[in-house]
């Protein structure tokens, strides 16, 4: 089959690999009919962090091919949704909603515990270890206007999703977004979804602000830093947001995430915390009672409500995707959204 390699900071390339088959008794293996580019595949490509030459790639659906004798709760010709992490459905932390860190669970791309390679979700072919506990079907065929949609939740909607419900946005409130990334614009709409009547994004990309509009946003501040914390001020009466979703994760997305929330609200952070310096200012919550959620997204726990509102039309996250690639011009993808030429995009196998 064709992989994306990531070589080096830069370089990915499309090669041959050995196709995958069913190693052990819970995988399945599925033809990817839809992957896409992470933002977070972007730090190797500009060398801000270290990794190998490898299989990149961790957000893909597709068609079942094959499955396990231990499969039963998806069957070959189903087509299924990956969320960006697999797991196993059934441990502790597993039960308890946080599939991310589950016992035996891992990332698409590197070696599962057992020393088998599970491939990157950028590719025509992966083995999905723990597929019953990993893997959503959807009843809809791989030409499926809403595959775009339905792709989103593999990880950026229910990274968004995860930034609203840790920032406990609620029917009536005020969210403000920072960040209007894929997942910046996703946490939009996961804020409208949960009935916050105000959500205000941070946007200075026009091209941005509009899927954010589109999304529920409704109000844009289109400057930064303290220029962005007075719009929002005096949007909110001088009050601040209940809810803030931070969907960066540098020092000045937390300076303005902590400035625009008010007296006991809460900030409910998604953005990998790439460049925050000094750690929380625990003084200035204290003072203010502010709550700060949030980490890495346990996508497949929120897959499935968000699978029904996609397919019910109560959502349509699909618009993140600006662009669309070959896999075998991945590269291209790649250089698009370093260049910010595109939000997200889209790579057809
Ligand atoms: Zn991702
Ligand atoms: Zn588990």
């Amino acid at each position: 089959m064709r992989a994306a390699i990531f070589q080096s900071p830069g370089s990915v390339v499309t090669q041959e690999v050995p196709d995958p088959g069913v190693v052990l008794p819970t995988d399945a293996v599925v033809r990817v009919t839809a992957s896409c580019i992470c933002g977070s595949d972007l730090w190797p490509w500009r060398g801000i962090n270290k990794r190998g030459e490898g299989r990149i790639g961790h957000e893909f659906l597709g068609v079942v091919e094959e499955t396990g004798d231990e499969v039963s709760g998806i069957r070959t010709g189903d087509l299924v949704i990956a969320p960006f992490v697999w797991s196993c459905g059934e441990c502790v932390h597993c039960r308890a909603g946080w599939t991310t860190s589950c016992l035996v669970g891992g990332g698409y791309g590197s070696d599962d515990r057992d020393g088998h390679l599970v491939d990157g979700g950028q590719g025509q072919y992966v083995r999905v270890p723990r597929a019953d506990g990993t893997l959503v079907a959807a009843p809809v065929a791989p030409d499926d206007a809403r595959i775009p949609a339905l792709l989103t939740l593999s990880d950026v909607m229910g990274t968004g999703h995860h930034a609203a419900v840790s920032a406990r946005v609620a029917p009536g409130g005020t969210a403000v977004v920072v960040g209007d990334g894929a997942v910046g614009l996703c946490a939009v709409l996961a804020a409208r979804r949960l009935g916050a009547e105000r959500i205000i994004a941070l946007s200075s990309h026009e091209d941005r602000a509009a899927i954010a509009r589109t999304f529920g946003a409704t109000d844009v501040v289109a400057v930064r830093g303290e220029q962005a914390v007075a719009q929002v001020l005096e949007l909110t009466d001088g009050v601040g947001a209940d809810s803030v979703l931070e969907c960066v994760g540098m020092t000045a997305s937390w300076d303005t995430a902590l400035d625009v929330v008010r007296p006991g609200g809460t900030v409910g952070y998604v953005g990998v915390p790439a460049g925050v310096e000094g750690g929380l200012p625990l003084r200035k919550l204290f003072g203010r009672n502010i709550t700060v959620a949030g980490g890495v997204a346990p996508a497949r726990t929120y897959l499935p409500e968000l699978l029904e509102d996609v397919l019910n039309g109560t959502i349509d996250p699909g618009p993140v995707f600006t662009s669309e690639v070959a896999l075998e011009d991945i590269a291209q993808g790649y250089d698009d959204m370093d260049q910010r030429r595109s939000i997200k995009v889209l790579v057809r196998p």
